[in-house]
C-alpha cells in the first residue's frame, strides 16, 4: 500500500499511521519527525528548518522533496509506505507526482482527516510527547499510560509539549495548513479519484475502523486499491485501440452530415439546372406545361 495522510495538524494522522504500520508492516513516513530529528542533531538543516517551525511556516518545497526522494529510495519503502505531512503544498504534490511514476510505484490513496477547528485547538494544546519513547497522548483524551511502557530501563514517560504546540503557533499552523495544504492539495489529488475522506472526531479505535473501511471499500477484504490511472481506465479500450476508434469516427460523422445534408442540396440544384437548360431545348409539349399552370395560377 502507499498511502498518503492528509490533515491539519492534530487531526489525528500521526497516531493513526502508527497503527497502519503496524497492519502493513511498511514504513510511516513523517517529514515532520525528519525534520525533527535533523534539529535535535543540529544539522545544517535542522538549524535552518527550526525557526520556520517555531513560527508554524512551511519549510522550502525543494528541500521537502529531496528529503521525500531520499527516503522513498531505501529499501524499506519498496514495498509501500505511509506519507505522513506530505505533501503539503502544490509544489510538493506535483513533484511527488513525478518521482512515484519514475519509481513505478503509483499510489492507492489519499486519506483526508477531518476534524472542527475548535477540537484541533483542544487537542493540540493537550497533546505531549514522551521525549524517550516518541509516544503521543493528549491531556485531556489520551493521558500517559499507566502503568508505564516506556523504553527498556525506564519506568515513566516524561512528556513534553512541542515547542510548535504553543497556542499562538498552533493557530498559525492551522491557517497555513488551510491555505497551502487543504484547498490546494486536496484540490489537486480528487482529480485522482483517490481522495476518501475520513471523518477522525471520536474515539482513537472508532477512526481507526473508519479509516481501514475506507482503504477497503474499493478492494474487498484487502485494502488493496488499483493505482489512479489504472482505476480510471478500468474497462475502457487501450489508448492505442481508442485512439484508432476516435479516429474512425469522426471522419463518419462528418461523411453523414454531408452525405444527408450537402449532396441532397446538390442533387436538387443539379436537377433544377437540368430542367431550366433543358425548359429551352425541350420539345413544345413539355415547355408548354409552366405557361399553362401560371395561367390556371391567375384565375384561381
Ligand atoms: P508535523 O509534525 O507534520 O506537524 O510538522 C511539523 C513542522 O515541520 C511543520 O509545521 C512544518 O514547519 C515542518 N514540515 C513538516 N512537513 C513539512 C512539509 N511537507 N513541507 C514543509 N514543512 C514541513
Amino acid at each position: 500500500m502507499r498511502i498518503v495522510l492528509m490533515g491539519a495538524p492534530g487531526s489525528g494522522k500521526g497516531t493513526q499511521a502508527q497503527r497502519l504500520v503496524k497492519h502493513f508492516g511498511i514504513p510511516q513516513i513523517s517529514t515532520g519527525d525528519i525534520l525533527r530529528k535533523h534539529l535535535a542533531e543540529g544539522t545544517p538543516l535542522g538549524l535552518r528548518a527550526k525557526e520556520i517551525m517555531a513560527a508554524g511556516g512551511y519549510v522550502d518545497d525543494e528541500t521537502m522533496l529531496a528529503i521525500i526522494r531520499d527516503r522513498l529510495s531505501q529499501p524499506d519503502a519498496k514495498q509501500g509506505f505511509i506519507l505522513d505531512g506530505f505533501p503539503r503544498t502544490l509544489a510538493q504534490a506535483d513533484g511527488l507526482t513525478k518521482l512515484l511514476r519514475e519509481l513505478r510505484s503509483p499510489l492507492d490513496a489519499v486519506v483526508l482527516f477531518e476534524v472542527d477547528q475548535d477540537e484541533l485547538l483542544r487537542r493540540l494544546s493537550g497533546r505531549r510527547v514522551c521525549e524517550f519513547c516518541k509516544s503521543v497522548f493528549n491531556i485531556h483524551t489520551n493521558p500517559p499510560s499507566v502503568p508505564p511502557e516506556c523504553v527498556p530501563g525506564r519506568t515513566e514517560h516524561r512528556v513534553v509539549q512541542r515547542a510548535d504546540d504553543t497556542e499562538e503557533t498552533v493557530r498559525e499552523r492551522l491557517r497555513v495548513y488551510e491555505e497551502k495544504t487543504r484547498k490546494p492539495v486536496s484540490g489537486y489529488y480528487s482529480y485522482t479519484g483517490l481522495v476518501r475522506t475520513v471523518d477522525a472526531q471520536g474515539e482513537l479505535d472508532e477512526v481507526t475502523q473508519r479509516l481501514f473501511d475506507t482503504l477497503a471499500a474499493n478492494g474487498g477484504k484487502k485494502p488493496v486499491a488499483a493505482p489512479a490511472v489504472k482505476k480510471r481506465n478500468a474497462g475502457r479500450p487501450k489508448p492505442a485501440k481508442r485512439a484508432a476508434r476516435v479516429r474512425k469516427r469522426k471522419p463518419v460523422r462528418k461523411a453523414k452530415s454531408k452525405s444527408k445534408a450537402k449532396p441532397a442540396r446538390a442533387a436538387k440544384k443539379k436537377k433544377a439546372q437540368v430542367r431550366r437548360k433543358s425548359a429551352g431545348r425541350r420539345p413544345l409539349r413539355q415547355a408548354a406545361r409552366r405557361p399553362a399552370r401560371r395561367k390556371s395560377s391567375k384565375r384561381r
